[in-house]
C-alpha cells in the first residue's frame, strides 16, 4: 500500500471504530446510540480532532496532516477516536469525561496532546520529535514528524542547501531535549 491508500484505508476503518466506540459508549451511558460521522480536514492543525457535538449527526473531525503522520501508530488512532467520542456525551475534560474515556480502556485521558506526552504516546505531527543539524553551517531545524532514513538523507539544510544533515531525535536523550526546551 502506498501512503495515498493506506491513509484512505485508516480514514474507512477510524469510521467503523468510531460506530463501535460511540455505540459501547452509549450503552454505559444508558443512552440510544448517537449516529456519528467522522471527516478529515487538511486545514485543521491546531488540534489533532474535534467533535462537533451538537450537530446531527455528530461529527468527529480529524486533522489530516496529524493523521497522516501516523498511520502506522494504532495507539493514537483508537485514542483519539475514544477521545473524540467521548466528547459526544461529555463536551469537557471532567470527570465523567474521564470516567467514560477509562471505561474504555484509556484512563486518565485529558486534553489530548498533555496527557499523550506524560504517558510517552508520541504523537507526530504536534510535539517536536527531534531536529536537525547541518554540519557545515550549523543550522538546527526542528521536525515535528519522525522522519524515515530516506528522509533524512534527503534533507536540504534550510540555510546553506547542503545534503547530509544529523538528525537528532528528541525522545530518551537528555541533551537534545534541554537543548529544545
Ligand atoms: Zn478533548
Ligand atoms: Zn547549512
Amino acid at each position: 500500500m502506498n501512503p495515498t491508500q493506506k491513509l484512505e484505508f485508516v480514514k474507512a476503518q477510524m469510521q467503523r471504530d468510531a460506530n463501535e466506540v460511540v455505540g459501547q459508549m452509549a450503552k454505559i451511558e444508558g443512552v440510544p446510540h448517537p449516529e456519528v460521522v467522522v471527516t478529515f480536514s487538511n486545514r485543521l492543525v491546531s488540534a489533532v480532532g474535534r467533535c462537533f457535538y451538537w450537530e446531527t449527526p455528530s461529527r468527529i473531525q480529524i486533522s489530516v496532516q496529524h493523521l497522516s503522520s501516523n498511520l502506522d501508530n494504532p495507539a493514537f488512532i483508537h485514542r483519539l477516536i475514544i477521545h473524540e467520542a467521548a466528547h459526544i456525551f461529555h463536551p469537557n475534560h471532567g470527570s465523567q469525561f474521564r470516567d467514560l474515556c477509562a471505561a474504555l480502556g484509556c484512563p486518565d485521558e485529558g486534553p489530548t496532546t498533555l496527557t499523550w506526552r506524560e504517558q510517552n504516546i508520541v504523537v507526530n505531527g504536534v510535539e517536536p520529535q527531534g531536529h536537525f543539524k547541518c554540519p557545515f553551517c550549523k543550522k538546527v531545524t526542528v521536525t515535528k514528524v519522525v522522519p524515515t532514513q530516506k528522509r533524512i538523507k534527503r534533507k536540504k539544510c534550510p540555510l546553506c542547501k547542503q545534503r547530509g544533515l544529523i538528525y537528532y531525535p528528541t525522545r530518551g536523550n537528555p541533551l537534545h531535549r534541554a537543548l529544545l526546551l
